[in-house]
């Protein structure tokens, strides 16, 4: 694949620009040189675009590539995470490789990649921005940062007090990362400590945010309920990761934060109804599964940011699978318009990735075109007609 792509005009009958707002009708959009340099009502696309070779689509809808914030290309979505992981770094990179692949099939365009072993989501990122690998662009944080005793160890490096924290976050900055995983409580996967209580004390979430955010990293925050989301708040991390079992200080504070909240649903789908899930994690997850529609509902309700993220890996959590997590958002409540800027410009903007998740003129040609209208039915996202990554048709 060369670097450079040949301008194109796309057509089609609605196009959504991730901002949030209304659809444009019979719509046009103008790529260049990998970039968007034009969108807008057919009508009007400007005179120098009349030529160019162009597309049509009709039924379609364009919307940007669609962005999932939380996912763990190196777990395959096997019955049980720790199992799931294969035992060798050969192998892992192997199966982020194949799983990558299914976003993009998917139409999902940029992932972050919050937990591997080691450098392997790294790696891929690389690849892919050389075009050696097909995938979507992926910001990946390296291993989460865990406590003693704490959640996914095997995807993390366990650390402990103040300067440990700093230490992690140097080390991972080492690795290439470019974002941190903190892991802030519990968690459904892993025995012990219970998901709503909080893991690390105070200073030291306050020393690992302190150290990312000097070096430049954004920090996304497991913490499934009770004083671990406030902790991790008051830390000032960037995104509260399911945040499931949310308490009323937990509502507050997400609704006053410029946090985003990821309440990642297709995470506890998989687990609570799909069929492979162990009982001791289909247990420990059933109080968070029961809670978090009404926990979802308070925080949007307070005005929290909310950001798309699936968890993808997890038991019966396949890859590619962000379009039902907007699905789901629909389902408990939020308007299609807010669950597609959830998945589209929130989500680029969590990541630090302001050329993408937008179809405005400079963005980058990350574009997917949907079969109807997920306005009037958010399901359509889980339709794609057409992939394109900086301008190149990759589906
Ligand atoms: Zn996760």
């Amino acid at each position: 694949m060369n670097s450079a792509s040949e301008p194109l005009v796309l057509r089609a009958a609605w196009l959504l620009d991730g901002s949030g707002g209304d659809a444009v009708g019979d719509a046009a959009l103008w790529v260049e040189d990998g970039r968007i340099v034009w969108a807008g009502p057919a009508a009007v696309l400007p005179e120098q675009a009349a030529d160019l070779r162009s597309l049509d689509l009709p039924g379609c809808t364009l919307l940007p590539g669609m962005v999932d914030t939380h996912v763990h290309l190196v777990a395959s979505a096997g019955p049980e995470l720790a199992a799931d992981i294969p035992k060798t770094e050969a192998e892992r990179v192997l199966a982020a490789v194949a799983n990558a692949r299914r976003h993009l099939d998917q139409g999902v365009t940029l992932v972050r990649d919050l937990g591997a072993p080691a450098g392997e989501a790294i790696a891929l990122a690389r690849a892919v921005e050389a075009r050696t690998v097909e995938g979507p662009r992926i910001v990946a944080a390296g291993p989460a940062i865990t406590m003693t005793g704490g959640h996914i160890p095997y995807l993390g490096r366990v650390t402990d007090g103040v300067e440990g924290m700093r230490a992690a976050v140097r080390a991972n900055l080492q690795l290439g990362a470019r974002c941190i995983k903190v892991v802030a409580t519990g968690g459904v996967l892993t025995p012990g400590l219970d998901p709503s209580k909080a893991a690390y004390t105070q200073p030291e979430l306050d020393a690992l945010v302190d150290e990312a955010h000097r070096l430049g990293l954004r920090v996304a925050a497991h913490a499934i309920g009770g004083d671990g989301v406030v902790a991790a708040l008051r830390a000032g991390v960037d995104s509260v990761e399911h945040g499931m079992i949310l308490d009323q200080a937990g509502v507050e504070q997400l609704g006053a934060s410029d946090a985003r909240y990821t309440p990642t649903f297709c995470a506890a789908e998989g687990i609570i109804e799909g069929p492979s899930a162990p009982a001791w994690i289909k247990q420990r997850a059933r109080p968070a599964g029961a809670a978090l529609v009404a926990s979802f509902g308070a925080a949007v309700a307070a005005g929290a940011r909310v950001a798309a993220g699936t968890d993808a890996g997890t038991p019966d959590n396949p890859h590619g699978r962000v379009a039902q997590e907007a699905a789901f958002m629909v389902k408990a409540g939020l308007d299609p318009r807010s669950a597609i800027r959830a998945l589209t410009a929130e989500a680029a903007d969590l990541l630090d990735e302001p050329d993408r998740g937008q179809l405005r003129p400079g963005a980058v040609a990350d574009v997917l075109a949907v079969g109807g209208d997920p306005l009037t039915d958010i399901t359509a996202l889980q339709h794609p007609a057409a992939v394109f990554q900086a301008g190149h048709r990759v589906r």
